[in-house]
């Protein structure tokens, strides 16, 4: 998505991922199928580009770093470095004043019982690194739901323990920043997922106003204290009385803002590639008010029935092989657009 944005603009993009038939590879001018932190890859990438950007938050930290050394990376390595861990991103998030669930670090089984304990029992434990679309975690609703062998089950590997968390809704807000401040963002998204994988996105969202604010301001403080160049996407659970606990951040275009292609002036995808480019952002102008769906799995199947909806936008990204649980593509439903927010 991110390279048909470039070609729009009248950029080559060249893709590093070890895949063979990418879906990227589609629509890209080349292709360097080397693993991520493949040194000869890393300086043929660096070598031919002019700029280079990440849409995968799982590139090792290196690579970023080897990279900066010869051509601008956008966003910074230190985005990526925060995101990359849940404990350093909660932090990071705190000492930005932004309100989070509470957490702590878990090293053990006996660290995970006392602070299951200190928690009443009821916690979301996660994997610190490399965990998403819900895998990597465990949910502990209360007393009955014992923690026995959740430390080795979760692979023996750094995690942290969150506090179960009673929101009412989950939104996310999508914005971008340029290198010399300017901050932008879209209408928040009102995000359901099921089994820890995003199933829908719906804008307007039911958002307090005071939420949405606070939605908003955050994503400035946030990509002021990063230096952040680029799209960012931070989700939120928001409270019964309207203020926000912000959950994680992305460095990098987003799943719960794939709507603006279809439904804004300036796409999240467009808007990522004029920041990093240097150029003026676009109008975040919402066109529509729509449902984002994500086709998962064989939900894909179901697309010529979804291709004779009218208003219905249909984006697939080109994965070779269908599997249970894995993101296919994803369509947009568009209705006449309501007042803001
Ligand atoms: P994450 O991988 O952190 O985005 O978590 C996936 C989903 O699990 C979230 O979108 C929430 O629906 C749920 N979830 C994650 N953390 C918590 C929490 N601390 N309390 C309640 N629900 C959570």
């Amino acid at each position: 998505m991110l390279a048909m944005a470039a070609a729009r603009l009248g950029f080559r993009t060249i893709i590093l991922e070890p895949e063979e038939e990418c879906p990227a590879e589609q629509v890209a001018s080349s292709h360097i199928t080397a693993a991520y932190d493949d040194a000869e890859a890393l300086e043929t990438l660096a070598a031919l580009c002019s700029i280079i950007t990440y849409e995968f938050e799982n590139v090792p930290i290196e690579a970023a770093r080897t990279l900066v050394q010869k051509k601008p990376v956008f966003p910074p390595p230190r985005a990526l470095e925060v995101a990359q861990d849940r404990l350093i991103e909660k932090t990071f998030l705190k000492d930005c004043g932004i309100a989070t669930a509470q957490f702590m670090a878990v090293d053990s089984q006996q660290q995970l019982e006392q602070a299951l304990n200190d928690f009443g029992g009821r916690g979301v434990l996660k994997t610190r690194r490399l965990g998403y679309d819900g895998k990597g975690q465990k949910h502990f609703s209360g007393p009955q739901d014992s923690p026995a062998g959740a430390f080795a089950q979760l692979g023996h590997v750094p995690l942290i323990l969150e506090s179960l968390v009673p929101f009412v809704r989950e939104i996310s807000i999508i914005a971008a920043r340029t290198a010399d401040g300017v901050v932008v963002s879209y209408d928040p998204a009102e995000n359901v997922h099921r089994d820890g994988i995003l199933r829908r996105s719906t804008v307007p969202s039911a958002a307090s106003p005071k939420a949405i604010e606070a939605a908003r301001n955050a994503a400035v403080e946030i990509t002021d204290q990063l230096n952040y160049v680029g799209v960012v996407g931070i989700e939120f659970f928001e409270m019964d009385d309207g203020s926000l606990l912000a959950n994680e951040l992305a460095p990098r275009v987003h799943n719960t803002g794939h709507w603006t292609e279809a439904a804004c002036l300036t796409s999240q995808f467009e808007q990522h590639i004029r920041a990093i480019a240097g150029l003026p952002l676009g109008a975040v102008d919402r066109n529509f008010d729509c449902v984002m769906e994500n086709l998962i799995g064989d939900e894909v199947e179901a697309v010529p029935s979804l291709l004779g909806e009218p208003a219905t936008v249909v984006h697939l990204y080109g994965k070779k092989e269908i599997r249970p649980g894995r993101k296919m593509g994803h369509v947009t439903r568009l209705g006449a657009r309501t007042g803001n927010p």
